[in-house]
């Protein structure tokens, strides 16, 4: 059984090494950023208004992500393990996964802040997959994984990100210590090229059991 949470700032990578151990252990990658961007709620305005938030960089209330990370959790393709990537992002978040499930390891991923502007300032995501990718390891101007027509995502504006940062110190930051205190903390060095931090990060799943 693998139950890992990937942590870490955002642009530190989370979504590229979340593909990788998806494929490697064949367990489902869960994105949280990708789902709210990807699906819209039953109710039209409460989706207009959750858009809003992530599109000025702030998090979406505790109860509907709960909410929301418990129904996709509940799916029968978690059931060997699964791979969460943006949540939990508050302590709110990681007690209610706590009371929830149980987690086997936490992976965070440590990039120093310059390089993340730069990852940001160069991330395209594909309109048609999700998957995200750099300029700089771009061929064409396609998705290198289904072909779909790239674009970038509103939230990756300079003002927005300044903000994501701002939550993340605030909120999210806090959890390193929470996990740390629980033993299941494991910190990768997310500055190499991604397939460096690709093989540390493998080599950690494969110790969390
Ligand atoms: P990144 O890790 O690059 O910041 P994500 O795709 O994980 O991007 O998240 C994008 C946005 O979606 C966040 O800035 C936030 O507005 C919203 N979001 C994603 N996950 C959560 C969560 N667990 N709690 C609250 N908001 C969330
Ligand atoms: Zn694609």
């Amino acid at each position: 059984m693998r139950r890992i949470v990937l942590l870490g700032p955002p642009g530190s990578g989370k979504g590229t090494q979340a593909v990788k151990i998806c494929e490697e252990f064949g367990i489902p990658h869960i994105s949280t950023g990708q789902m709210l961007r990807e699906s819209s709620l039953d109710d039209p305005e409460l989706d207009r208004e959750m858009k809003a938030i992530v599109a000025r960089g702030e998090l979406v209330p505790d109860d509907l992500m709960n909410e929301l990370v418990k129904e996709r959790l509940n799916e029968d393709d978690c059931a060997n393990g699964f791979i969460l990537d943006g949540y939990p992002r508050t302590m709110e978040q990681a007690a209610f996964l706590d009371s929830e499930v149980g987690i086997d390891g936490v992976l965070l991923l440590d990039v120093p802040l310059e390089l993340i502007a730069e990852r940001l300032g160069g991330r395209r995501v594909c309109l048609n997959c999700g998957a995200s990718h750099h300029v700089s390891r771009l061929k064409s101007g396609e998705c290198p994984a289904c072909g779909g027509e790239l674009g970038t995502r509103r939230d990756d504006a300079p003002e927005t990100v300044r903000r994501r940062f701002q939550v993340y110190e605030l909120s999210t930051r806090p959890l390193i210590e929470r996990y740390a205190k629980q033993g299941k903390l494991m910190r990768v060095d997310g500055s190499g090229s991604f397939e460096d931090v690709t093989s540390d990060v493998l080599a950690c799943v494969r110790s969390a059991v």
